[in-house]
């Protein structure tokens, strides 16, 4: 199937939440240090100092509301827009630099900042501290701040799915704003986009509502929630993390398959789009977890539902593993399923200087064969913010396409992703309810879509 559309580019998965969107504490010590060789005292007094810096009030859904919503009524200028961006880019910069100086120097005020003793801080590896000190930074900001971040960062994107994700039931912690609260800021953020007040130059954010079924289990209510940001608030799909402790199907609990069972007879009737992690990494609270998100579990879903479009995010995995089974091969293996797709997000050995990459080797031999069906169902997306603890990652978009050849970019880099949201040659009910609202909002879909022939 090939795209109306072949120049649109299309950042199918990243994140433009902060920190007060995440239960951040537990989410620093139980995911993204998870598997840094650090002790874990070290660790967990980096997760509270983490948490200290973006659970604070001024991160919360208030103050940035008032913001949204003034901006929502107020048509802004080209100038000031262009003038806030810049002052936000300066400010952030200088906080990170001056958090790696510190850093750098060993400084005692950085030591006791951090919690540590300055003998500790020298104990940590400085490349790794400097990238961490930007990730956090960057939770650290407004979600204003980090969606015009993500524009800044990738130019030549033109569509981004932000992925809000609901961890609080995984990790044990709470964020700061609730579920509902998520929702409404990025509505808000999506429609500043649209109606080109977000940024100077012209780039359409269409989020992703996160869900865990647990939720829904606890408190009802939370599915309606998911069910109204996608039919009345502009989210173009839905986000789930098993490996904070659910399957997709097959739980020990028949309550949670129940309600699976019904987002997924849903989002098949709706045509809504489901990304999920799929990588056997970031499992909450052991690493059992890990495994949830297996692709045979997804198959059976998918013999259920033939109708769900699917993204298994991460195609798999983000580096060669001695686990067996190998996933990226297992995912590449079930392209029989018309709707079901994979991305690229944070597949950081594709990072590497220009020339032959051993990685990108890899990855295309799992797409020959058996698997060769898949190679046209592969997204690009970049995972960022989680991008950021990686150096080099502004060069996301040029690495991964140098890892294909030049005559399949454009399927790649967005067309396939517009298949997967309704928005390609098949215009389905997402693909209508989103240009819907594109234009109820004044603006035109062809903007950011080439015409429909
Ligand atoms: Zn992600």
């Amino acid at each position: 199937m090939v795209s109306d559309s072949p120049a649109t580019r299309v950042d199918i998965h990243c994140h433009t939440f902060n920190g007060a969107d995440l239960p951040v504490e537990g989410f620093v010590r139980r995911v993204v240090l998870r598997d840094k060789d650090w002790p874990g005292w070290v660790k967990a007094r980096l997760a509270r100092w983490a948490d200290g810096l973006v659970q604070s009030p001024g991160l919360g859904y208030e103050p940035e509301r008032s913001i949204l919503q003034m901006m929502l009524d107020h048509p802004r200028r080209d100038l000031l827009l262009s003038a806030e961006e810049q002052v936000a880019d300066e400010r952030f910069n200088l906080q990170v630099e001056q958090d790696e100086a510190a850093l750098a120097a060993h400084d005692p005020a950085t030591a006791a900042y951090l919690g540590l003793a300055p003998r500790q801080v020298r104990r940590l590896d400085r490349g790794e501290t400097s990238a961490f000190v930007k990730f956090a930074r960057n939770l650290a900001s407004s979600r204003l701040d980090v969606a015009r971040r993500l524009v800044a960062t990738y130019p030549s994107v033109d569509v981004f799915t932000p992925m809000l994700v609901d961890m609080a039931y995984g990790v044990g912690d709470k964020p700061l704003t609730t579920v509902a609260e998520q929702i409404d800021l990025h509505e808000k953020i999506s429609s500043l986009s649209i109606m080109g007040r977000l940024t100077q130059r012209s780039a359409l954010l269409l989020p992703f509502v996160g869900f865990d079924p647990r939720r829904e289990q606890h408190a009802p209510g939370a599915l309606g929630l998911v069910q109204d940001a996608v039919m009345h608030r502009g989210f173009a799909g839905v986000k789930m993390y098993p490996p904070m402790g659910f399957s997709p199907l097959g739980n020990d609990e028949p309550e949670i398959d129940g309600i699976l069972d019904d987002l997924y007879s849903w989002c098949e009737t709706e045509d809504v789009p489901i990304t999920v992690h799929c990588n056997k990494t970031q499992g909450a609270s052991n690493a059992s977890n890990d495994e949830r998100s297996d692709p045979a579990v997804w198959a059976t879903v998918l013999d259920k539902h033939p109708g769900l479009h699917l993204n298994l995010g991460h195609f798999g995995g983000v580096r060669r593993t001695a686990n067996k089974p190998f996933w990226p091969t297992e995912i590449a293996r079930l392209a029989r399923f018309d709707h079901l797709y994979a991305d690229l997000g944070c597949h950081t050995d594709l990072l590497q200087p220009p020339g032959p990459n051993a990685y990108a080797e890899m990855l295309r031999g799992v797409l020959t064969g058996a698997g060769a069906a898949m190679r046209d169902r592969l997204m690009y997306g970049s995972d960022w913010s989680m991008l950021l603890e990686h150096p080099g990652c502004e060069g996301y978009v040029e690495a991964v396409s140098a890892a294909f050849p030049e005559g399949e970019h454009d399927r790649l880099l967005g067309g396939r992703a517009l298949d997967f949201l309704g928005l390609g040659t098949v215009l389905n009910e997402n693909g209508h309810r989103l240009r819907d609202r594109i234009t109820a909002l004044g603006a035109d879909p062809a903007t950011w879509f080439a015409p429909r022939r």
